[in-house]
């Protein structure tokens, strides 16, 4: 398995938003800019065929319209979302305000699926969707890919929550939210990190959606089972 992180800042950093590549064809997240991150990284965003969705914050699926006129223009249509129940009605309401006149060749030519369930196999992961606490913001989803051998999971934006601990008992590596220095009711902190980093470690904690000052606070720490990625980091399991 080999996961790219493409993003690990918070939407106010030079950082690209929060959002990963496993493998060559599936996404975790989608947010502003993520097509354009992509090409940068010498990545052709025509290949992605699944995009994991944790929760509909602008910062996590933005870039939908312009990955659905890509995939409408490209040899491969196919394009599976798995997302809440609401997803296709917001994608579309996107779509729509993007590219006002094309929606529908759009939508005629990609060849698209919804996916809601709670477990469901992408490639040859299981891969199983874990409700977290994001404040107001009502649902947000964590994943697990198991792959057999082991498991990897991101935690999408989160709190501290029940699920965020079972999920770092069982993981091999957890891409988690760190955004702030300390934990908020919406996002997990440093503080938070510490935490679960001592209370779990067999687990690796990659941190994303960092602050600025949070990533220098990280840096400073050095915690052995932290890691702090730059964006286009590779990590092969
Ligand atoms: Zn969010
Ligand atoms: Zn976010």
């Amino acid at each position: 398995m080999k996961i790219k992180v493409i993003g690990s800042g918070s939407m106010w950093t030079g950082y690209n938003s929060a959002s990963y590549m496993i493998d060559d064809n599936i996404l975790v997240d989608i947010p502003n800019g993520m097509c354009k991150n992509l090409f940068k990284l010498g990545i052709n965003p025509r290949k992605i065929e699944h995009v994991l969705i944790t929760h509909f914050h602008g910062d996590h699926y933005f870039d939908i319209p312009f990955y659905f006129l890509l995939k409408s223009r490209a040899d491969n249509h196919n394009i599976n979302i798995y997302c809440s129940k609401e997803g296709k009605r917001k994608n579309q309401k996107l779509l729509k305000l993007a590219f006002p006149n094309s929606t529908k060749e759009i939508n005629e030519a990609i060849d698209l699926k919804y996916i809601y369930k709670e477990t469901f196999k992408v490639n040859n992961y299981i891969v199983q969707k874990y409700l977290v606490d994001h404040g107001r913001m009502k649902p947000a989803f964590g994943y697990i890919f198991d792959t057999k051998k082991y498991k990897i999971g991101f935690t999408g934006d989160t709190t501290i929550c029940k699920n965020v601990l079972y999920m770092a008992s069982v993981c091999e590596y957890l891409f988690c939210d760190c955004m702030f220095i300390k934990g908020t009711s919406k996002h997990m902190g440093i503080d938070n990190i510490k935490y679960l980093s001592k209370e779990y470690p067999n687990c690796k904690f990659v941190v994303s959606h960092l602050e600025d000052d949070t990533r220098k606070e990280l840096q400073k720490l050095k915690i052995e089972n932290v890691i702090i990625p730059e964006d286009s980091l590779e990590i092969t399991i």
